[in-house]
C-alpha cells in the first residue's frame, strides 16, 4: 500500500509517522508514505494556495489549481477507473462521511490512498466534486486542518495491514472489530473477537497497586472463567458507554443471556 498526504504543512507528519507500529510497518516495507507539499504546485512568487471566497464571508479557501495539479502529478488512474485500480483520493472534511473501523477495514484493501488536508475555511468545492472520490470526517467536530484527521486515518488503517501488528489476534479482539469469530473459545490469550463490542478491561502486574487488586478471576488460571469474565466485562462496558453498538454487534446466545442479566441488574442511568 502507498499513502500520499497532500498538505501545506508537510512537516506536521514527522512525528505521527515516525513512531511505533507505523514506523515499523514503513521500515518493513508494508506501507510507503509520502508527504506532498501543496505549495510546490503553485506558480506565483508568494506560493499562494488560498483565496477569498466568492460571495463574501469569513476566511480563506484553498484554491483548486494547486490541488488538482498535485494529484495529477501522482499519475493515478483516471477518476472513473480508480475504484478498479484500488486507488482512492480522499478529501478530509468535517462534512464527509464519518470514519469508523469498518471504513478503515475497507481502505486497507486498497493499494493507494491519497489524503487531501484542507485548511482555513475549507477547500474549493470542485475538489470534492471533481477530484476526490470521497470526503471523510473523523468526527462531529471542526479541526483547524485535515492533518490530524489524516494521521488518525493512517494510524487506524496501517495497524490493519497484515503483518503490521506483532500479534494479529490482538486486532480481532479490539473494540469495534466486527469479525465473524464471536465466542469461538480461542482461549484467554486471545479471548475471542470483539464482534463489534468495546474491548474488555486489561490489567498487568502488580496484582495489587495502592490497595487496588486486579480481579481475582484473572490470576486463578481458569481459562474458561477468564473468557467468560472478559466477555461479560466487554458487554457491560458497551452497555454503559456505547449502547448504540449493541444493535449491530454479533452476539452469541450466551452473550444475549448475559446482556439480559446486565440490563436487569443495571442501576446506571443510561448516558451518565
Ligand atoms: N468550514 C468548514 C466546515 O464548517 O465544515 C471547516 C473547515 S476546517 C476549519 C479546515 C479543514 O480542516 C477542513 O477543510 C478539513 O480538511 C479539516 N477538518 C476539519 N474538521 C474535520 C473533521 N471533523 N474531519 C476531517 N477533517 C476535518
Amino acid at each position: 500500500m502507498q499513502i500520499d498526504i497532500i498538505s501545506i504543512f508537510p512537516d506536521f507528519f514527522r512525528g505521527p509517522l515516525d513512531h511505533g507500529i507505523i514506523r515499523r510497518a514503513r521500515e518493513a516495507g508494508l506501507v510507503k508514505m509520502e508527504t506532498r507539499d501543496l505549495r510546490v504546485h503553485t506558480c506565483d512568487r508568494h506560493r499562494t494556495v488560498d483565496d477569498r471566497p466568492f460571495g463574501g464571508g469569513e476566511g480563506m479557501v484553498l484554491k483548486p489549481e494547486p490541488l488538482f495539479e498535485c494529484v495529477e502529478s501522482l499519475h493515478l488512474a483516471p477518476r472513473e477507473g480508480r475504484f478498479a485500480a484500488k486507488q482512492s483520493v480522499i478529501l478530509l472534511s468535517a462534512q464527509g462521511k464519518r470514519f469508523d473501523q469498518a471504513m478503515a477495514a475497507e481502505l486497507v484493501t486498497l493499494e493507494r490512498i491519497v489524503l487531501i488536508c484542507g485548511r482555513y475555511e475549507g477547500v474549493d468545492e470542485r475538489v470534492g466534486t471533481h477530484l476526490a472520490d470521497r470526503e471523510i470526517s473523523i468526527g462531529d467536530y471542526v479541526l483547524s486542518g485535515g492533518e490530524l484527521g489524516a494521521a488518525v486515518i493512517i494510524d487506524t488503517v496501517t495497524r490493519l495491514i497484515p503483518g503490521a501488528l506483532g500479534n494479529e489476534a490482538s486486532a480481532r479482539q479490539e473494540s469495534f472489530h466486527a469479525g465473524a469469530e464471536v465466542g469461538n473459545g480461542d482461549g484467554p490469550d486471545s479471548t475471542c473477537a470483539s464482534g463489534g463490542l468495546l474491548d474488555y478491561p486489561h490489567y498487568t502486574r502488580p496484582a495489587e497497586f495502592r490497595g487496588i487488586r486486579v480481579p481475582e478471576v484473572l490470576v486463578n488460571g481458569n481459562h474458561e472463567d477468564i473468557r467468560r469474565w472478559r466477555r461479560r466485562s466487554a458487554l457491560e462496558k458497551t452497555f454503559r458507554n456505547r449502547p448504540d453498538l449493541l444493535e449491530q454487534a454479533r452476539l452469541s446466545d450466551e452473550d444475549k443471556e448475559v446482556l439480559a442479566e446486565i440490563r436487569a441488574s443495571s442501576s446506571w442511568p443510561l448516558g451518565y
